[in-house]
């Protein structure tokens, strides 16, 4: 099966927003075996949409359009479709009832009646209702090509592929495809493609393919069979073999983020955790308590950015700070040491870094990072080196990953730094 994707939009092709949609869909649709040749953005313009329709239907199994279902002039994508495909509107009464009551219960008022135009679909579709919004969505099929609308804000159009579109897609396929993703930090996608070149190579199905995210990288196996347990036996050596070729670089299979596998370690382990950052200004503790029931693992932290608060604050000793310097290992262990005192935690992270431009006055090259993590039993630290012409966000959340590895390590007995 190929997919191709349609974005409808005139502010996509002005660069007022990114076409965010496409590459969430992209993703999604992958980790269905369903391969994407072409992502095209067209202006809210009905010729040129139409154009781009003939172009996909030749070339594409499913096309899927997102935006232009809203009830503006401007929003044309189903009556465009409907003309190219030869399918009439039809007005479905409780799709219209359902878009009037969420503008009753959720925005307080009465639907303008211009939204009407919201609940007429084509003739024979198959309905996605938006409980989270109210342009509807929907799918028909025309000529062997099915066709799938989904609206443009993207809270709406993730939620639609999610809730709705998947499972109209998975029953296209016979079987189920079922995929595991491997997460991978501490290598790059080069080595990683290096080492996995025989397996991914080796079969269409199950297949195995690397991804490159910010700072990390993913390989996702995927496998078509009857049936999920099928599949599932067709992934699990192939998921063992990955995770004995890198070694302990994987931290986790289907998880969230390095944040999440380490305040899930820490949970498990009932223990607290603190953070004193410096470059990363308070990105950890950020990251950290982005997820829900952060507070039973984390308990605060200190953003020591300036030498005073570091001195002061902390109770960094100020020899130390003379003699070696914000950024270095003493310093990057004393901030450590007096915030698990501070903050009466169990363990404590902390991080000093430079995150450039510039230099700093002792040296430094941009991307001198240390971190270092204290604990009942001593400190460990790590020199890192975030840098390589890399931008200041990059290095700040490079670090910021580095820590949270590095709890990861000390948690499950991995080796960690000195
Ligand atoms: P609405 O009911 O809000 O009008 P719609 O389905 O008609 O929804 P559009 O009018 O095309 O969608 O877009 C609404 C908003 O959604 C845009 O202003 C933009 O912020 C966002 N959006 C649209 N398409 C995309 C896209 N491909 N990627 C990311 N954001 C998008
Ligand atoms: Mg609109």
């Amino acid at each position: 099966m190929v997919a191709e994707l349609i974005a409808v939009g005139t502010e996509l092709l002005l660069g007022n927003i990114a076409n965010t949609d496409a590459q969430f869909l992209s993703e999604k649709l992958s980790g269905l075996g369903i391969t994407v040749h072409h992502h095209t953005v067209v202006g809210d313009n009905p010729q040129r949409l139409a154009q781009a329709l003939e172009t996909a239907r030749g070339r594409a199994d499913i096309i899927i359009t997102t935006g232009g279902l809203g009830p503006t002039y401007d929003d044309l994508t189903k009556q465009t479709i409907c003309r190219t495909f030869g399918r009439e509107l039809e007005l479905h009464e409780d799709i219209l009832e359902e878009i009037r009551t969420w503008f009753r219960n959720k925005l307080g008022r009465e639907m303008p009646e211009n939204n009407v135009q919201q609940a007429l679909l084509p003739v024979g579709c198959v309905v996605f209702d938006n409980p989270v919004g109210t342009a509807p969505g929907c799918a028909f099929q025309e000529d062997g090509v099915h066709v799938l609308m989904l609206p443009g804000p993207p809270f709406e159009c993730r939620y639609m592929f999610e809730h709705r579109a998947a499972r109209y897609l998975e029953q296209l396929t016979d079987g189920v495809i079922v995929s595991h993703e491997i997460k991978i930090f501490g290598m790059g996608e080069s080595s990683v493609e290096e080492a996995l070149r025989e397996p991914m190579t080796r079969s269409a199905n199950p297949t195995l393919a690397p991804y490159a995210k910010l700072n990390e990288c993913m390989v996702r196996a995927t496998a078509k069979a009857e049936d999920r347990e099928a599949a599932e036996a067709m992934l699990a050596p192939l998921v063992r073999q990955v995770r004995e070729t890198l070694g302990d670089v994987v931290y986790g299979v289907d998880v969230d983020s390095l944040e999440a596998v380490s305040s899930g370690l820490l949970r498990e382990k009932g223990l607290t955790l603190s953070a004193a950052e410096s470059c990363t200004g308070g990105l950890v503790a950020k990251r950290i308590t982005d997820l829900p029931g952060a507070s039973a693992v984390f308990r605060g932290g200190v953003v020591s950015y300036t030498n005073d608060v570091k001195a002061q604050v902390l109770g960094v000793p100020e020899e130390l700070l003379e003699a070696f310097g914000a950024v270095s290992e003493p310093v990057a262990r004393a901030m450590a040491e007096r915030c698990r005192t501070i903050c009466g935690s169990d363990l404590a992270v902390s991080v000093t870094g430079v995150a450039g431009p510039d230099t700093d006055d002792r040296g430094n090259e941009v991307g001198t990072v240390y971190i270092a993590l204290a604990s009942a039993e001593g400190t460990v630290c790590q020199k890192l080196s975030c840098g390589k012409g890399r931008g200041r966000d990059r290095v700040r959340s490079a670090a910021a990953s580095h820590v949270f590895d590095l709890l990861r390590r000390y948690l499950t007995g991995l080796p960690v730094g000195v």
